[in-house]
């Protein structure tokens, strides 16, 4: 990611640009709008930030990519450290800031909206805070809703959207022609990555435009699919509430007869939440994802795990994310090749189709009757609010993007790299989705507390090797 008309960066790192190091820096409002003045940050006088040490992050401050330093290996990627900065390029008096969400729910949110209204409003003093209800075509087709800090006081308390949400109807055109005439000059966006593509378009247009509009992104996925950063919010939240679907799905199963209990979790492409809940649980007998290909008859299939899982414990849990194993599905239920209101593709439900072929596979083939105990909690875990560690990072979050585009940062979103909060270009988060390694350290430790076949058999290394090599970042 680098634009010629990048603001010239400070002479240290331009040097240090000359060999291994790569700064991926995120636009600034100066890049296109040259001539803006420029305001000492507001938080000089205030009262919490007046007696921090090193109130302001230097604008030589980076944050790296690879923090496992290896003999000869290059220094790589770095990104802006995010954090308050001396100079602001917007008079808190002069800034009418909006929100928007879209896409799915996920634990969190609320908080998000909360901290971005309270931080504007507490560190910077603006009061001009607008809502966009129900996604991107609210710009448009709805009246907006003031926001104050008394108006989002509690809501971190519970789960959903303040503003609510939508699929579809994005037209960035309008949009931007509405943020315009409403005067708008700080657009907040939180979404998943169709809506950080939504927002890349949004501020490729005000750039055009030249307006003095700031962008900015808040990614959201309850799958941890967002690469660079270490986690997205909610993810913690969700790991913890589907622990407690497998643990229900746990004393079913032992409470009777060769019990066997399915758990469906969220994971369309990554299997995040399923590898860390089975992880965190422990009762997880086998744990499905999409990444890794499994099979169900022969030696070293799932079929043989579970007749031997069953003889020695007298029960068994199963947790499968819902993108896993599409293909066998697909081969089996008629082709419907349906589309969601923003064009993504719907998975086909692989939790009943697994549960059938596991009754089928005891009942006709191994003449043991057994007790199927089927358990999708996906909406009750989307549903929730965030519990304390998404809270406190919920915070961290809204109030970098804060700093971010007081400071005049655009076409940015944030999140922690390494554990340190850093303004990371839109287009490298949405350019490829985070998914587990099947060759990294965490799959690895997956299998071994499970003992879960891995399904690698020699014909299917070869796939393995083709998924990771799509992956950017392994944990
Ligand atoms: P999630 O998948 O986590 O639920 P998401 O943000 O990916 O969240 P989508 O429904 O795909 O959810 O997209 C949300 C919004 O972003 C919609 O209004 C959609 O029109 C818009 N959008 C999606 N993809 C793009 C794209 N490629 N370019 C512009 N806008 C997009
Ligand atoms: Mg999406």
């Amino acid at each position: 990611f680098s634009r010629p008309n990048h603001r010239p960066i400070a002479a240290a790192l331009q040097q240090s640009q000359n060999d291994d190091f790569v700064l991926e820096d995120v636009p600034h409002l100066t890049n296109f709008l040259p001539n803006l003045p420029s305001y000492p940050n507001p938080l000089h006088s205030s009262q919490a930030y007046s007696i921090v040490k090193n109130t302001f992050v230097s604008q030589e401050d980076v944050v790296a990519q690879n923090i496992v330093i290896r003999k000869d290996n290059p220094r790589g990627v770095h990104f802006r450290r995010a954090g308050p900065r001396e100079k602001v390029y917007f008079k808190p008096e002069e800034v009418r800031a909006c929100i928007v969400t879209c896409g799915g729910l996920c634990p969190g949110i609320n908080t998000v909206i909360r901290e971005i209204v309270c931080g504007l409003n507490n560190m910077y003093g603006v009061e001009d805070i607008l809502g966009i209800e129900e996604g991107y075509r609210g710009f448009y087709s709805k009246n907006t809703v003031r926001l104050t800090p008394k108006v989002v006081n509690d809501i971190h308390k519970r789960g959903g959207t303040l503003l609510r949400t939508s699929r579809g109807g994005h037209d960035t055109q309008k949009i931007v022609d509405n943020i315009a005439d409403r005067g708008i000059n700080q657009v907040y966006i939180i979404g998943g990555d169709g809506t950080q593509r939504g927002a890349a378009r949004i501020y490729e247009e005000v750039e055009k435009r030249g307006l003095h509009v700031a962008v900015a992104g808040i990614p959201k996925t309850i799958d941890n699919d967002i690469a660079v950063i270490d986690k997205s919010f909610g993810f913690d939240t969700a790991v913890e509430e589907a622990q407690r679907a497998i643990n229900a799905a746990h004393v079913e199963v032992e409470s009777v007869e060769n019990g066997v209990g399915i758990v469906k979790l969220m994971g369309r492409y990554s299997g995040f939440i399923a590898m860390f809940a089975t992880l965190a649980s422990r009762d997880v007998d086998c744990c499905l994802i999409p990444e890794s290909p499994f099979y169900l008859e022969g030696r070293g299939g799932l079929y043989e795990f579970l007749d031997q899982r069953l003889k020695e414990n007298g029960h068994l849990v199963i947790v499968i994310a819902e993108g896993a194993g599409q293909e066998y599905v697909a081969a089996e239920v008629p082709a419907v090749n349906q589309k969601d209101a923003s064009g993504n593709r719907l998975l086909l439900d692989v939790g009943p189709w697994l549960s059938d072929k596991i009754k089928d596979h005891f009942t006709k083939a191994q003449k043991m009757p057994i007790n199927m105990k089927y358990i999708d909690p996906t909406y009750m875990i989307r549903a929730i609010p965030s519990n304390a560690a998404d809270n406190i990072y919920c915070t961290l979050l809204a109030h970098s993007v804060v700093h971010g585009a007081m400071a005049g940062y655009t076409g940015f979103t944030v999140g922690p790299v390494n554990s340190r909060h850093a303004y990371i270009p839109i287009s490298r988060v949405t350019e490829k989705q985070k998914t587990v390694e099947l060759t990294g350290r965490m799959w690895a430790r997956l299998l071994a507390s499970t003992n879960q076949p891995s399904f690698i058999s020699s014909d299917l290394e070869g796939v393995v090797q083709g998924i990771d090599s799509l992956n950017i970042t392994s944990i």
